[in-house]
């Protein structure tokens, strides 16, 4: 596969077309940005990091039987994608009280919430990322309801699958959050996975090792990346 023009340049990450309609090339950036890009920086091999722990994601859940945008690891920074349609809305699943939820909600961080939490929020930038319902959803016609439906069951099972994974690393899988992309007619996984959309806990320590570092100046932002990529590699 040949990469070709630049496609798109994120915050994260930029998307190449390739000599194939039907793929793109995701490269994986060092940079960082937090509360919506007022605060910015780099973490150094975050690319390189991110692309391995998203690759190794990806084969995990593929393998598990959730459809996803991964095609293959092409090199440090760089994975070949199928190119698909974004749906505007991020999909987030929470599984103890942190981030947001606990400034909207008033809630303690760290609290294990007794069942999953789905959030969906608009992905727009420009209005800082609003949540939203599948009502909003529907109303906007960002999906229908059939696929509402779908991203939900994969993202309940992906959260299922993942908590089981990270648990096995001795790591709490306290939130993450989820893209989903319209492909030949059907929902699959997109984006990436990562400890820049995830929030991942040390069991026992409570260490947190994941974007939270950086958002927070907690320090030692690339080892806590490296720690979840080793941990995974073994
Ligand atoms: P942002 O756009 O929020 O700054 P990134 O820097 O991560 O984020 O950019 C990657 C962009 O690529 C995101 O907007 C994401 O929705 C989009 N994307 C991810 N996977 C695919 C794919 N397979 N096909 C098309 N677009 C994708
Ligand atoms: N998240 C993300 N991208 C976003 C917003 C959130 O990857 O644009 C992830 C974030 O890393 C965390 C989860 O989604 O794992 C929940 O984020 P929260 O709403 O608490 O975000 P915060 O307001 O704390 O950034």
């Amino acid at each position: 596969m040949e990469k070709k023009n630049k496609l798109y340049e994120g915050k994260a990450k930029i998307l190449y077309d390739t000599d194939s309609p039907d793929y793109l090339i995701q490269y994986f950036k060092d940079d960082a940005t937090a509360f919506n890009a007022a605060k910015k920086g780099t973490i150094k091999e975050k690319g390189v990091m991110n692309n391995g722990i998203s690759t190794r994601m990806f084969e995990f859940l593929e393998a598990e039987g959730i459809p996803t945008h991964f095609v293959k690891k092409l090199n440090d920074r760089e994975m070949a994608v199928k190119k698909v349609d974004i749906v505007p809305v991020e999909v987030v699943m929470r599984n103890i009280a942190a981030g947001s939820l606990c400034r909207n909600l008033g809630v303690e961080e760290g609290m294990k919430l007794p069942c999953p939490v789905l959030e969906f929020c608009y992905k727009r930038d420009d209005l800082n990322d609003p949540l939203i319902n599948a009502s909003h959803i529907r109303a906007l016609n960002l999906a229908t309801q059939d696929e509402i439906d779908e991203i939900t069951k994969y993202a309940l099972q992906i959260n299922e699958l993942m908590k089981q994974f990270f648990l096995n690393l001795k790591l709490e899988l306290v939130d993450f959050k989820l893209e989903f992309g319209r492909c030949n007619g059907s929902i699959i996984l997109a984006d990436e996975i990562s400890p820049d959309t995830c929030r991942l806990w040390e069991v026992g320590t409570g260490n947190k090792l994941d974007k939270d570092r950086f958002r927070h100046d907690l320090g030692n932002i690339e080892e806590a990346y490296q720690e979840v990529l080793k941990r995974m590699s073994v």
